[in-house]
């Protein structure tokens, strides 16, 4: 009936009221976030198949904001890219990982990789490099522990562009991963064309790879054509045994996700992992 349409729409518009409203605050509080100290970094730990023991640790940020409580960066990465902060959010994220990760490896026997996400935006700002590079040399941290996480969107973006700045990182030391692999475009031509030393199978891949042969033929193969071009290959979001040792038995490399460990603030990294 038509009362109870406009009931609906006005269900709608005070759900497309609250979105805008939302969009509003994380975009306003966004930009004071970092002089309100509101970012802070978790650690998740990936695991090498070979030894059981952790080879390295993926930062990822979080945001807790007074008025919004906990923001997933799913949420605000974007809205950073858009409003022309994700430089600065990803200086932050760059200082205060490779401080962490620089005192843990200070207090550890042996020393462990940090794996830093970047999105396209970020990489591609001209400060970029010389932000990093001079934040290595200053904190003295040994580049070839920094591998850098980028998307496969990136390289259809400006792969002109992009080409250049991913060469030079490798010449610093750095290492680069190709993130969510297998959702985006990527090309197999890519793999052998740029200079990249790992690739992370997507989540969702993962979560289907028991109950779909289909994903499990995928699977297998990305681990397959990672290894034909000697790059590591990572399997994110895993949260089960058997997923583990399906992935295992492929001989995937290294393991991330919750069947180990959940993203974890820094002092519990350093409490559960320094040996
Ligand atoms: P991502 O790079 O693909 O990171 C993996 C995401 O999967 C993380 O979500 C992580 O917490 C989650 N995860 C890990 N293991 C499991 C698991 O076993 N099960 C499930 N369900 N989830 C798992 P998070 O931390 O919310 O980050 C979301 C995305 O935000 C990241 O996806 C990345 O694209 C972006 N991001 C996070 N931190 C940064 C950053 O410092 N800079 C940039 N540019 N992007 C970031
Ligand atoms: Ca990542
Ligand atoms: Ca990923
Ligand atoms: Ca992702």
């Amino acid at each position: 009936s038509k009362s109870l349409q406009k009931g609906r729409s006005l269900f709608f518009n005070q759900q497309i009221d609250e979105q805008v409203k939302r969009d509003f605050l994380i975009e306003s509080e966004l930009r004071l976030a970092l002089l309100e100290k509101e970012l802070s970094l978790n650690y998740q730990p990936q695991i090498c198949v070979k030894t059981s023991k952790i080879a390295s640790v993926e930062a990822l940020v979080r945001w807790n904001n007074k008025t919004l409580g906990p923001v997933s960066p799913d949420e605000f990465i974007q809205t950073a890219e858009d409003i022309g902060m994700i430089f600065e959010i990803g200086c932050f994220v760059i200082e205060q990982a490779i401080s962490d990760i620089k005192q843990f490896n200070n207090n550890s026997i042996s020393a462990i990789q940090l794996s830093i996400n970047i999105s396209p935006k970020q990489l591609i700002e001209p400060e970029f490099l010389p932000h990093l590079s001079k934040t290595i040399t200053s904190l003295d941290f040994d580049a070839s522990l920094i591998t850098l996480e980028i998307t496969e969107n990136i390289l259809i973006s400006d792969l002109n562009k992009i080409q250049p700045i991913l060469i030079e990182l490798r010449t610093l030391g750095i290492k680069l991963s190709l993130d969510d692999f297998g959702t985006g475009y990527s090309s197999l031509r890519y793999l052998g064309n740029l200079p990249l030393n790992e690739i992370k199978i997507d989540r969702s891949f993962i979560d289907k790879v028991l109950v779909n042969n289909q994903t499990e033929s995928l699977v297998k193969t990305i681990i397959a054509i990672g290894q034909f071009y000697d790059l590591t290959t990572v399997a994110e979001g895993v949260e089960t045994k058997e997923q583990f040792d399906l992935l295992r038995s492929y001989q995937c490399d290294l393991i991330q996700g919750y069947y180990f460990d959940k993203p974890l603030p820094v002092a519990a990294l350093n409490d559960k992992y320094i040996t």
